[in-house]
């Protein structure tokens, strides 16, 4: 384990779905930085179907083997009580919870007019409503902890995703999930900030099984040998780390985006013009005047 003043020390956290991929590498990191840290991981498969308890099992020896503390959770960020048994789960096993990670998530990508009910109802439930259950239980834990008179630096970490923020083709599951998460954090930075509680999000970018599975993403995300591995998870996580940290107290409903040795810092959503008459509009005047709006045609998805 690091020596010296670690980031984390005596923090506690859960991660979702943190068996595999970014939030494996998220839980090693803030381990190592001092948490400890409830791993939940459903186990499933890279679609979500299916369930398993290796994976969330293997962190947790991972990080003991570091001389690190964590505890395993096979529940469901999809179940809304499993979601307090996981509030409770750190509660019970390490005192305390400061830090709830939503990472938990799975692909089913269709074009919009070939996209079934159930491929639209999972991404939607296992991100934006995963998402709202995990920190619905922790603002509510967090709440009673402050009017109990105990001081609370909480934090929320969640994930969006570039396919929401420039709307990817062939995901509106997964882009509307993504960018609803985007929302959400910023009402619960405004709703959780007297409590002493941050919300922010980040939008990762690196090589896992959601994006080698995802066809079309071709060699962005291969390993390159002998340079600096820019897709490789743990370049994710500081960022996580830092954001989970006392250091991060003054950023709040923000979202961050972090690829290779990329740090990028998104702006939310603000109004870009105004053309106020003062009167109803009539159809044929906003035809007239829409030019001075600017440019309104798709936007540019590059970055
Ligand atoms: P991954 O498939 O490696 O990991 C996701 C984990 O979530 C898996 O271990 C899986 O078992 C778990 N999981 C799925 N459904 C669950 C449920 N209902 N309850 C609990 N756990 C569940 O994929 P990843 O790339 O590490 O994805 C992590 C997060 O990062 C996701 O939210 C994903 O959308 C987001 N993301 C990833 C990338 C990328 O480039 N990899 C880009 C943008 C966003």
């Amino acid at each position: 384990m690091a020596k010296g003043k670690r980031m984390l020390e005596g923090k506690v956290a859960i991660i979702t779905g943190s068996g595999r991929g970014l939030g494996r590498s998220h839980a090693l990191a803030m381990a190592a930085e001092g948490a400890k840290i409830v791993v939940n991981d459903l186990g499933g498969e890279w679609d979500g179907t299916g369930q398993a308890k290796g994976p969330a099992d293997d962190v947790v020896k991972e990080i003991k083997a570091m001389g690190g503390d964590a505890v395993a959770n096979f529940e469901s960020v999809t179940d809304f009580n499993a979601a307090k048994k996981m509030v409770d789960m750190a509660v019970s096993k390490f005192g305390r919870l400061d830090i709830m990670v939503n990472n938990a998530g799975f692909l089913r990508d269709k074009m919009t007019f070939n996209m079934t009910k159930e491929e639209w109802d999972a991404v939607i439930e296992v991100h934006l409503t995963g998402t709202f259950y995990c920190g619905r239980h922790a603002c509510a834990y967090w709440r009673e902890q402050h009017k109990a008179g105990n001081p609370i630096n909480g934090r929320i970490i969640s994930t969006m995703s570039h396919a929401g923020l420039l709307g990817n083709i062939g995901q509106p599951n997964y882009a509307s999930a993504k960018l609803g998460i985007g929302a959400l954090t910023m009402v619960w930075g405004r709703e959780m900030e007297k409590y002493g509680v941050t919300a922010n999000a980040i939008v990762p970018m690196a090589r896992t099984r959601m994006t080698t599975q995802t066809a079309g993403l071709g060699g962005m995300f291969e390993k390159k040998e002998g340079a600096f591995d820019d897709m490789a998870p743990e370049n994710v996580s500081p960022l996580v780390v830092f954001l989970a940290s006392d250091a991060a107290q003054n950023i709040n409903g923000r979202w961050l985006s972090i690829r290779g040795g990329k740090l990028e810092s998104w702006l939310p959503p603000q109004l870009a013009k105004v053309i106020d008459i003062g009167r109803k509009w009539t159809p044929q005047e906003i035809a007239q005047r829409i030019k001075e709006l600017g440019d309104l045609s798709l936007p540019s998805m590059a970055i």
